[in-house]
């Protein structure tokens, strides 16, 4: 492989600007970098080239460790953000430019100089000044000059900034045309959604530091494991559904699933994403598609080839959103083709049915985040709870107070239950309660405490208990921007095996079934101790995830941390419970490959013990 970065990380006093990026980047492939502005793109881009040197992790190119190789020597190519050309020498003395740093002959430079202007259209151009170029030869002049001294990757950081939508447009083409014909290896910055769908092989997302996900453009458009980028790419409406076995339910119908949610348990909430143009809309009696439920229209907006209808969905059974799930109504969105519009007509009032032919689900384990206490005023304490109100915020969602209905209410189980962490002992007997009574995990917050700023996270030695912790931490670490540390025990032989190869175990099955990169530290001792270690060592706020086999098997753990949190209290302490009966997540060939690799090596012994105590 030609670019492989591992765990690359770097901290600027305002805080991490990339955190912990690990991807593989294959010889010949155009990767594109995608995400909204101050997400870390240029960061990365400029740790890549060595320009910026990093805190934490590797960067290989074509098998060799560059990491601390300077920037000239690392046969990287570069086009900035800005396209700086030297604005006082010609075209031609730009292109020639590294050329001339290397002491390349006359001859050879001139020779390679006609090649190159030839290869972005710009021959006989060789004596003018930038100022005498359009913003697009200037970009290609650009172009040529990063590619002069034959570099194996081309980096390039918005190239297309700058330009009007024509010119941009030829550009990508002539782009990625030379990156075809040169077998070249590059990345491409751009916060652009259109142009990384043009132009990628794989696109990968960033936000707040970190790679959120990576995959080829029709599978992230269609199989997002992630709020953000199901709604980063393009519009999508959000529901919540219930999951039955590999199918969900949404509204009135049960839909087949292209690639399994997280399975916690049956009956678990999931969150469902219907594109726009996958609802389909229609009188009532006359839809051609499963129905979800009924609605009023509320607009229509003329868009050319398409027509936008807005429906007004009034909640039900088995139908919620999964913005505001205690919302009464909620709007949603179609898209259908301007023939279907002429074909059916709709007004604005007019009541209507709505299904879809397909839904995906996410396959995160927080649909949905409800705060328990037992009065309003306590539920309004806990909203206020920075933790609380972070994650709401970053995952649009409306945390559901279930201060009058009470604890009772099996709603309240669902997602990602909210409780007090009481900072005398016993803690989290709550949140163990709530377990206990079948919630698949519960945060015990703390309403004064400052916004997180690490995550400390112990899993139990069995499958059961690190499927559901990992998940958890993966939605959690892609929407705060937190470190991330990965504690594994180094003496615990009898259960893991080699410890080593534990904790690279866990480390793989983390990036490859949840799709994040997690640090990891072995300790001695016990996971109490370790804990307390960590909590004393700094003042960063910090939240601390247990992964439980079971509510058995977790008892003793939690009534250690319990002792913990009234010395010490962490901002919060998040408890997840394994399921004997969790299948292996997000069931592409790829991931479940990886994870029969992982399983074989590691925890087979404890899972296996603990799938046939609960049998
Ligand atoms: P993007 O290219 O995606 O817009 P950047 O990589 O430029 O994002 O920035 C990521 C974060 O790092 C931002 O919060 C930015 O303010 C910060 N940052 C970038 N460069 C520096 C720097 N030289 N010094 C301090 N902070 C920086
Ligand atoms: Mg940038």
């Amino acid at each position: 492989m030609s670019i492989s970065l591992e765990q690359v990380s770097k901290h600027y006093d305002g805080g991490p600007a990339v955190s912990d990026v690990s991807v593989d980047i294959a010889e010949g492939e155009l990767f594109v970098l995608l995400g909204p502005s101050g997400s870390g793109k240029s960061t990365l881009l400029r740790a890549i080239a060595g320009l910026t040197p990093i805190d934490h992790g590797r960067v290989v190119l074509h098998g060799r460790d560059v990491t601390h190789v300077n920037a000239r020597e690392r046969e990287v190519g570069f086009v900035f953000q800005n396209y700086a050309l030297f604005r006082h020498m010609t075209v031609a003395d730009n292109v020639e430019f590294a050329l001339r740093a290397r002491r390349v002959p006359a001859a050879v430079r001139r020779r390679r100089r006609r090649e190159l202007l030839e290869l972005v259209s710009l021959s006989g151009y060789d004596d003018r000044l930038p100022s005498e170029l359009s913003g697009g030869q200037q970009q290609r002049v650009a172009v040529a000059r990063a590619l002069a001294h034959e570099p194996r990757v081309l980096l390039l950081d918005e190239p297309f900034g700058a330009l009007d939508s024509k010119i941009r447009a030829e550009l990508r083409r002539g782009i990625r045309e030379l990156q075809r014909k040169l077998g070249i290896t590059m990345i491409l910055v751009t916060h652009d959604q259109d142009e990384a769908f043009t132009m990628a092989d794989r696109i990968g997302i960033m936000d707040r530091g970190r790679l959120q996900e990576v995959g080829e453009p029709r599978e992230l458009y269609a199989e997002p494991r992630t709020r953000f980028v199901a709604t980063f790419l393009g519009a999508a409406n959000l529901l919540l559904g219930r999951q039955e076995g590999g199918r969900v339910k949404v509204g009135r119908s049960v839909f087949e699933l292209a690639c399994r949610p997280y399975a916690h348990r049956f009956g678990a909430e999931v969150t469902a994403v219907v594109r726009p143009e996958d609802l389909a809309v229609a009188p009532r009696g006359e839809l051609d598609a499963h129905p979800i439920g009924d609605g009023t229209v509320t607009e229509i907006e003329f868009a050319g080839a398409a027509e936008r209808v807005r429906i007004s969905v009034e909640a039900g059974e088995a139908l919620a959103s999964a913005v505001s799930p205690a919302a009464a109504r909620f709007e949603l969105e179609a898209l259908r083709s301007a023939e279907a519009a002429r074909c059916g007509a709709l007004v604005v009032g007019q009541n209507i049915a709505f299904g879809a032919e397909r839904v995906h689900a996410l396959p995160s384990p927080i649909s949905s985040v409800r705060l328990l206490a037992s009065s309003a005023a306590d539920a309004e304490k806990l909203a206020s709870a920075a933790i609380v109100r972070d994650l709401a915020e970053r995952m649009h969602i409306a945390p559901v107070r279930h201060a009058e209905r009470g604890p009772d209410d099996d709603q309240a189980l669902m997602g990602l239950p909210v409780v007090d962490l009481e900072t005398s002992k016993p803690s989290l007997s709550a949140a163990a309660g709530l377990l206990a009574r079948g919630a698949y995990q519960v945060l015990a917050a703390r309403a004064d405490a400052l916004p997180i700023a690490r995550m400390l996270i112990y899993v139990q030695p069995s499958r059961a208990a690190r499927d559901g912790a990992l998940s958890a931490a993966a939605t959690l670490l892609r929407h705060l921007a937190v470190d991330a540390t990965l504690l594994v025990p180094a003496d615990d032989r009898l259960r893991l095996g080699s410890s080593y190869r534990a904790l690279l175990d866990l480390r793989s099955s983390a990036l490859r079934l949840h799709g994040v990169d997690l640090r990891t530290e072995t300790f001695k001792g016990s996971v109490g101790k370790e804990l307390e270690r960590r909590l004393e060592s700094s003042e960063e706020p910090a939240l601390v995830l247990l992964g439980l086999t079971s509510i058995d098997a977790g008892a003793a753990l939690v009534e250690e941390i319990d002792a913990l949190v009234a010395a010490r209290p962490p901002a919060a302490v998040l408890l997840v419970c394994g399921r004997a009966e969790a299948a292996p997540a997000f069931e592409r060939a790829e991931s479940a490959a990886a994870f029969e690799r992982a399983e074989a090596a590691g925890f087979r012994s404890a899972g296996g013990r603990t799938a046939a105590s609960r049998a």
